[in-house]
C-alpha cells in the first residue's frame, strides 16, 4: 500500500497524533493508500510556516519574475509526470483516465498562464484634481489563502486556487476532501522540485468537519477559497463573516441545458450527453435539467437514449471506457436515493434508474447513465443537485418559458443553449442568471476565462484576470509633492 505523509514547511512529516487513514479506490472498493489524518495541531504547523514564508520570506521578498519562473518550471515538472498523475488520480476518485490526463495537460497551461502573470500584476496612477499629489494603487497579496477543495477534480480544481494565489504572491494552506487526498499530495512532491521555499505550499490532510472549519477560523489564515457542496459552502460563509475573512465560493449547481427546435440536434445529443455523463455526472457543471421544446421532444429523446444506452461502463484505467464508477458509496447511496424520490413523486425512467447487472461491474460503485422524462421544475430532481448520471427532462413550448424555468432554480452556475439562431444565442446568454452560458457547447472552461456562480452557486470567479481581485488587496498611496504644507485653518 502507497503510504503518504503531510507536507508543511518543506517537510514531509506524519500527524501529530500520528492517526492514519485509508483511501479506497472505487473501481475495486479497495484501500490502496494510506494517509495521515491530520488534525488542528497540523493546521497550525502549516499556518505557522506559511505565515513565516509571507511575513519574513524568502517568498514575499522574491521577486515578482522569479515567482513567476518557478510557477513555469512547476508547469514543466507537472508535464513530465502526466501519465503519473493521471493514473493517481482516477485510482483516488474513479474519474475516467481520458478526463484525468485532459486536467493534468491542462494544468501545464494554468500554470504558464498565471506564472506569467505574476510580472503583471499592479495597479493605477489615479489622476486627481489636485495637481501636486500623486496618487496611486498597489495590487497587494492578501496573505495566507486556507484552500479547501472537494474530491470531484482535486489537482484541477486545487490549481485553479494555487496558480493565481501564488502568482499574486500570496502562499496556502491546502486541505484537501478525507476521501481524494493523494494526487495533491504527490502533487507537493513537484512542488518541493520545483525549488518552492518552505512553507509556501503546505498539504494538511483530514477530515473537513474538524480541520476545514479550525482552517477557516485561524487567526493566521487570511483569505479562504472553497469549493464545494452548497450547504458546507454557507456555513463556511458564515464562519468567515463572524472572522471577517474574504472568501471565495464555488459552490453546486442544478444547469440548465436548453435546446430549442432549430438547434443542430446531433451536436446537441453530444452536448447534453458530455453535460451529464462527463465525470458520472459528479462535476459542479453538471447539466442535470434537460429543457426542450415539444416539438422536438420525442425525436430528441430517442437520439439520446439510443446513444446513452450504448455507453460503456467500466474501469475507469481503460482508455474505451465511457463513463466509470462513482466516486465513493455515499455517492451511490445518494444518486438512488433521488432516483427513488423522482419516481415517488411521478417521474418516469426512460432509461437506467438502477445499478448495472453485468458480472464484472458488481464491485466498483456503478450506476446506469439515467433519464428521467415526465419531471416538473419543482421537483426535488429538478432542484437539488444529485452530482449523479442522472439527466431530468422538462419540455417547454416558447423561448420565454425556457427562460423563466432555467431561471426558477436556487443554483445559478452554468447554463447551455442550442438554437441555429446567432439572436437567440445572444437574447439567451443575457436572459439566463448564471455565471457561465455555453451556446452549442457545453462544459468547457479556460484558464483564461473567469469561472464562478450566480445566486446559490457561490461568490468571487476563478481564472482569468478577473480571478486576480480574488487574490489581492488594493492599497490606495498619496504623495504631496508641494514643498510646502498648506495653514489647514487657512480658509479658501
Ligand atoms: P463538500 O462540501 O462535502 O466538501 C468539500 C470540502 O470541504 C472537502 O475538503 C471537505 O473535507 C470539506 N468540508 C466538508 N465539511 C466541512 C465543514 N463542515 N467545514 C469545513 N470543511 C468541510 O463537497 P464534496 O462532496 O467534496 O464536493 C461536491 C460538491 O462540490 C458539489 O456540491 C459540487 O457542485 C461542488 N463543486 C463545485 C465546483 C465549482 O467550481 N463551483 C467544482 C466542483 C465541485
Amino acid at each position: 500500500m502507497e503510504q503518504y505523509q503531510l507536507y508543511i514547511g518543506g517537510q514531509w512529516v506524519e500527524a501529530q497524533s500520528g492517526e492514519r487513514s485509508e483511501s479506497i479506490n472505487p473501481y475495486t472498493n479497495e484501500a490502496w493508500a494510506s494517509v495521515p489524518v491530520g488534525a488542528e495541531a497540523d493546521i497550525d504547523l502549516a499556518v505557522q510556516a506559511a505565515r513565516r514564508a509571507f511575513d519574513e520570506g524568502p517568498w514575499s521578498k522574491m521577486s515578482n519574475s522569479e515567482r513567476g519562473r518557478l510557477l513555469i518550471r512547476l508547469a514543466h515538472l507537472i508535464e513530465n509526470n502526466i501519465e503519473r498523475l493521471a493514473q493517481i488520480e482516477t485510482r483516488d476518485n474513479g474519474k475516467l483516465i481520458r478526463e484525468t490526463t485532459a486536467h493534468l495537460k491542462s494544468l501545464v497551461d494554468y500554470y504558464i498562464y498565471f506564472g506569467g502573470m505574476a510580472d503583471k500584476i499592479h495597479g493605477d496612477v489615479i489622476p486627481l484634481n489636485k495637481t501636486s499629489v500623486l496618487n496611486y494603487t498597489l495590487r497587494e497579496p492578501i496573505g495566507v489563502v486556507g484552500a479547501i477543495t472537494p474530491w470531484n477534480s482535486p489537482l484541477l480544481l486545487t490549481t485553479w486556487k494555487a496558480a493565481p494565489a501564488l502568482a499574486a504572491g500570496n502562499v496556502m494552506v491546502i486541505k484537501p476532501s478525507s476521501t481524494t487526498p493523494c494526487s495533491i499530495l504527490e502533487f507537493a512532491k513537484l512542488v518541493e522540485e520545483a525549488g518552492f521555499p518552505p512553507g509556501v505550499f503546505n498539504v494538511v490532510t483530514g477530515p473537513g468537519s474538524r480541520i476545514g472549519n479550525y482552517l477557516v477560523q485561524h487567526p493566521g489564515v487570511d483569505k479562504i477559497s472553497f469549493t464545494g457542496g452548497t450547504d458546507t459552502g454557507r456555513s463556511l460563509a458564515s464562519l468567515a463573516g463572524k472572522h471577517i475573512k474574504r472568501i471565495t465560493l464555488e459552490l453546486g449547481g442544478k444547469s440548465p441545458n436548453i435546446v430549442f427546435e432549430d438547434a443542430n440536434l446531433d451536436n446537441a445529443v453530444m452536448g447534453v450527453m458530455a453535460g451529464i455523463y462527463a465525470a458520472c455526472g459528479q462535476t459542479c457543471s453538471a447539466g442535470s435539467r434537460l429543457l426542450l421544446q415539444r416539438s422536438i421532444y420525442d425525436e430528441f429523446l430517442n437520439k439520446l437514449a439510443e446513444r446513452s444506452r450504448q455507453i460503456k461502463l467500466g474501469d475507469p484505467s481503460d482508455w474505451h471506457t465511457e463513463v466509470g464508477p462513482l466516486a465513493n458509496r455515499s455517492q451511490l447511496e445518494k444518486v438512488a436515493y433521488y432516483v427513488d424520490i423522482a419516481k415517488q413523486e411521478g417521474a418516469e425512467v426512460l432509461l437506467g434508474g438502477k445499478r448495472p447487472e453485468a458480472a464484472e461491474l458488481q464491485q466498483g460503485l456503478f450506476y446506469e447513465p439515467t433519464i428521467l422524462t415526465n419531471v416538473t421544475n419543482d421537483m426535488r430532481v429538478a432542484r437539488e443537485e444529485i452530482f449523479g448520471p442522472v439527466l431530468s427532462v422538462i419540455p417547454f413550448e416558447t423561448e420565454d418559458e425556457a427562460i423563466r424555468i432555467a431561471n426558477d432554480s436556487d443554483f445559478g452556475l452554468v447554463a447551455g443553449v442550442w438554437t441555429n439562431h446567432i439572436s437567440r444565442g445572444h437574447r439567451m446568454a443575457h436572459a439566463i442568471r448564471s455565471g457561465t452560458v455555453w451556446v452549442n457547447t457545453f462544459r468547457n472552461a479556460n484558464y483564461a476565462s473567469p469561472f464562478g456562480g450566480y445566486k446559490a452557486s457561490g461568490y468571487g470567479r476563478e481564472n482569468g484576470l478577473e480571478v486576480l481581485k480574488d487574490y489581492t488587496q488594493v492599497k490606495s498611496v498619496w504623495v504631496e509633492t508641494e514643498e510646502k504644507m498648506r495653514d489647514p485653518f487657512v480658509v479658501g
